[in-house]
């Protein structure tokens, strides 16, 4: 986008809505956001539960790309690798990657989106407007409707552009969508999760490692925990809804109690109030939003989770968001209109989207289940050791995903899946360590299957 800079709206403030501010900003366009929620910087810092995020490089190149790491920086906490929890109680670390820099961090989401908001905020036209809620599209008359809920009143905006980023259950993708405007689906997860917390100890320090994140993993269904910087964890239990042991089933202190004690004894331990916070916490939904296209002529695009939200399992959602927004302010380098750039966005976007919607999915098997077994932890200390053999050929999928933004998704997820097979292959039958494995017949077959990236 070049010379003409008209005011572009934003229907959101989440992370995504709030990083699109200040990269539009920056190319001089004044922005106006409008979120239905109220102001979060008006929240104390860590108000009621706290939640945090896994951080990793391509939210981090973002972050920077805008200038704006710097900010938050200094609440970021290092986590090295998964540390699982068997159900005897013993521990194993899993390193997630080789590099000292190859770690991904714990991040409380509302310091981060007040970081952000912060940001936008302090710069020259940018307008956040809360408690302001886009309830409907005109799509003839080329206008939305937002409801200023605190004085009740209804305000027409023009949508000439219109950005959504109003998450996951997007009203302007739903109307869209009601509309025939796009082809949307929203498929649920058969499994929900809910958000318990571990506390401190008395000194406030942490009672779990804190470099690493804990997983419980139990098969069918698992608990992890993050750690937040007040020396807390905040724990995710994710299980079936419905079957046993499923939320649906769970009910009542002594069925709740029973059933943290049996599959997590060590970590029902450091949560003296579980129950009370089971019974308290809802149970969250979770699902995958497919969408094609993203946008309506010039008017308005989906950006972030409103276009493609993920399952939370390659700890990836935001990271992808923000992604997001690098790559629309690329696309508005290339085109002089914003159904151009709509356009563009849509099609760089999608294959790299759906690719790690895909890979989000897979991982939750990895997590709950895969984690535990002997053949899996040994395919991971070999594709370690052949990224050490055969660098910038071989990268483990998991690093090529959390640790290379330059790595598209898309050629992750095409990499990952040839790699699997050859570390199937290099581990069958009798190998039970690395030191079995036939490394010659290794490096003859990366030549063959895996270009130089
Ligand atoms: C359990 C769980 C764990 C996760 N863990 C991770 C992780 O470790 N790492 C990671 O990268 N991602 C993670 N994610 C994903 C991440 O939370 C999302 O990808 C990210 O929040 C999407 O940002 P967004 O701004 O697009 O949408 P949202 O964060 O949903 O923000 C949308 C904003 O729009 C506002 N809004 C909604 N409707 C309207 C309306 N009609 N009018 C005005 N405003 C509206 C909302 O109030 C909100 O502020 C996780 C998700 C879940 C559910």
């Amino acid at each position: 986008m070049t010379n003409h800079r008209p005011v572009v709206r934003i229907i959101g403030a989440g992370p995504t809505g709030a990083l699109l501010a200040i990269l539009l900003q920056r190319r001089g366009h004044s922005v106006e956001l409008y979120e239905s929620r109220t102001d979060p910087r008006e929240l104390p810092a860590e108000s009621g539960r706290s939640i945090n995020l896994a951080l990793a490089d391509r939210g981090i190149h973002a972050l920077r790309w805008a200038g704006v790491f710097e900010e938050i920086e200094h609440a970021l906490l290092p986590m090295r690798g998964r540390l699982i929890h068997d159900s005897q109680g013993r521990t194993s670390l899993q390193p997630y990657g080789q590099r000292s820099n190859e770690v991904i961090y714990s991040v409380s989401r509302h310091r981060l989106n007040q970081a952000l908001l912060d940001v936008a905020a302090r710069l020259p036209g940018v307008t956040a407007h809360f408690e302001h809620r886009f309830e409907a599209a005109e799509f003839d008359e080329g206008t939305a409707l937002i409801r200023d809920l605190r004085r009740g009143r209804l305000i027409t905006i023009p949508m000439e552009p219109l950005l959504a980023t109003d998450g996951a259950g997007s009203a302007m993708r739903r109307r869209m969508s009601s509309l025939h405007l796009i082809d949307a689906h929203e498929t649920d997860l058969e499994h929900g999760y809910k958000e318990l917390s571990i506390p401190a100890d008395s000194a406030g320090r942490f009672r779990l490692d804190r470099d690493a994140l804990h997983i419980w993993p139990r098969g069918n269904f698992m608990l992890i925990a993050l750690p937040n910087q007040d020396g807390s964890f905040t724990a995710t239990l994710f299980l079936s809804k419905h079957g046993e042991p499923g939320f649906q089933q769970l009910t009542g202190a002594a069925a709740i109690d029973r059933f943290l004690s049996e599959s997590f004894p060590d970590a029902r331990e450091l949560m003296p109030d579980a129950i009370a916070q089971f019974e308290r916490n809802p149970v969250g939904f979770l699902g995958t939003v497919s969408a094609s296209p993203w946008h309506h002529r010039g008017m308005t695009a989906l950006i972030g989770d409103s276009a493609h939200a993920i399952v939370p399992f390659h700890g990836q959602g935001m990271n992808c968001c923000f992604e997001d927004c690098v790559e629309f302010d690329a696309c508005m380098d290339r085109y002089s209109s914003w159904e151009g750039v709509f356009g563009e966005f849509f099609a760089r976007r999608k294959p790299n989207t759906d690719a790690i919607a895909a890979m989000s999915l897979d991982n939750y098997r990895e997590m709950r289940e895969l984690v535990a077994h002997p053949k899996f932890q040994l395919q991971q200390a070999l594709s370690l050791e052949l990224e050490r053999r055969h660098p910038g050929r071989f990268i483990p999928r998991y690093s090529m995903v959390m640790f290379h933004h330059e790595i598209p998704y898309e050629t992750a997820q095409k990499r990952g899946f040839i790699q699997a097979g050859l570390l199937a292959e290099l581990t069958a039958g009798a190998v039970s360590s690395v030191a079995d494995v036939d490394f010659e017949r290794a490096r003859r077959e990366i030549d063959a299957r895996l270009s130089p990236l």
